[in-house]
């Protein structure tokens, strides 16, 4: 069977790297399981552009990840900081390591101003959501690599069978 990679967003493993420095232990059985299997690139793309732990709060402002991307929304911290361009550099460095990896699917953390794929936050530190991605989420689905949040665990089953179905089939 010919297997396919995940890009996985660092803290659904347990590594203390949000903001915060609080982790997501969600998914731990299967995790472990493709872990064993080493078909996950575990990566953190606010990390590898630089940004420490802890870090401030940042939220998309007025738009989601693709106006980031298109300079056409910015990342703001809770002080005002604009830290626009460490998150685009986050989300190039994102689709580099799951390039680099062969990953045609990443597994995120919602919410987040980065790996958000189902919600992200509306810029106005107010705990409120709006319906978006964040700034890596975008960029990888427009380079075709598939995200899904840590809440959608059945389709990525799902989408995971399908694909090495298709791969021994070729
Ligand atoms: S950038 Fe992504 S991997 Fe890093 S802490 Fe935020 S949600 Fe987790």
């Amino acid at each position: 069977m010919q297997q396919s990679n995940l890009l996985v967003s660092a803290c659904l493993m347990g590594l203390k790297v949000r903001y915060n420095g609080s982790e997501k232990t969600a998914l731990q059985g299967l995790l472990a399981r493709w872990q064993q299997e080493n078909r996950l690139i575990i990566h953190c793309p606010e990390l590898a552009a630089g940004l420490p732990v802890p870090r401030k709060a940042a939220e998309i402002v007025a738009g989601a990840g693709a106006d980031v991307l298109r300079e056409q929304a910015r990342i703001i911290e809770n002080d005002g900081r604009d830290v626009t361009a460490h998150y685009q550099l986050a989300a190039w460095l994102a689709l580099r390591a799951a390039q680099e990896n062969g990953c045609r699917a990443a597994l995120l953390t919602d919410g987040s101003p980065t790996c958000g794929s189902q919600f992200i936050y509306n810029g106005t530190f107010s705990g409120t959501r709006r319906e978006g991605m964040g700034v890596a989420a975008a960029l990888l689905e427009a380079h075709g690599i598939r995200v899904f949040s840590d809440r959608q665990l059945p389709a990525l089953l799902a989408w995971l069978e399908e694909t090495e179905r298709e791969n021994d089939s070729l």
